[in-house]
């Protein structure tokens, strides 16, 4: 079964498609972003610390999240394939994340990269109107996803191996080609 990172722009549709991927291929979703936003509901002392951070668009501290993901990923749902979805988000997290598949002797087959031009992000953003899918957080996160999080293209690019995926196309469409870009 497979093990894959899907990247790309907040909005992009990586949530649904992780989800529709998941299913297919009987592999546990695994979401930083479903992850936080469940520890901000529950109010735990992780959610409250993180809930700043996504309330501004930015990016929770680096060891927050690494924690969630080492806790998934040594789940006995996550031994034999996983898709990861909102996660890594910067290059130290891609570092991390490099070790512990290492000490889990595992390792990721392919990082995919679910495209979307900027202006369709913030219209569909826009619509979907989550809490932190205001304007000005928005912009904030697409900032700090250039900043922060682009440069993972070149790293999976010389790493892992990278396929990019066109997501301004139907919900259908896309879901063929990241099945694709799969195999
Ligand atoms: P989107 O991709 O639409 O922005 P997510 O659910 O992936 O939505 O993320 C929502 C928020 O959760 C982010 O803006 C950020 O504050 C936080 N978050 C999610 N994943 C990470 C991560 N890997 N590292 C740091 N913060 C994260």
């Amino acid at each position: 079964m497979p093990r894959i990172i899907l990247l790309g722009p907040p909005g992009a549709g990586k949530g649904t498609q992780a989800a529709q991927l998941a299913e297919a291929y009987g592999i546990p979703k695994i979401s930083t972003g479903d992850l936080l936003r469940a520890a901000v509901q529950a109010q735990t002392p992780l959610g409250l610390e993180a809930k700043s951070y996504m309330d501004r668009g930015d990016l929770v501290p680096d060891a927050v999240v690494i924690g969630l993901i080492e806790e998934q990923l040594q789940s006995n749902a996550a031994s034999s394939g996983w898709i990861l979805d909102g996660f890594p988000r910067n290059v130290p997290q891609a570092e991390n994340l490099s070790v512990l598949l290492d000490k889990l002797d595992q390792s990721c087959d392919r990082a995919i990269l679910l495209d979307v031009p900027d202006d369709e992000i913030v219209q569909r953003m826009l619509l979907r109107g989550r809490a932190d899918d205001r304007e000005d957080v928005i912009r904030n996160r697409l900032v700090v996803y250039r900043q922060q999080t682009e440069p993972l293209i070149a790293y999976y690019s010389e790493s892992t191996g990278l396929k990019t995926v066109n997501g301004n196309q139907t919900p259908d469409t896309v879901f063929a080609e990241l099945k694709s870009a799969v195999e």
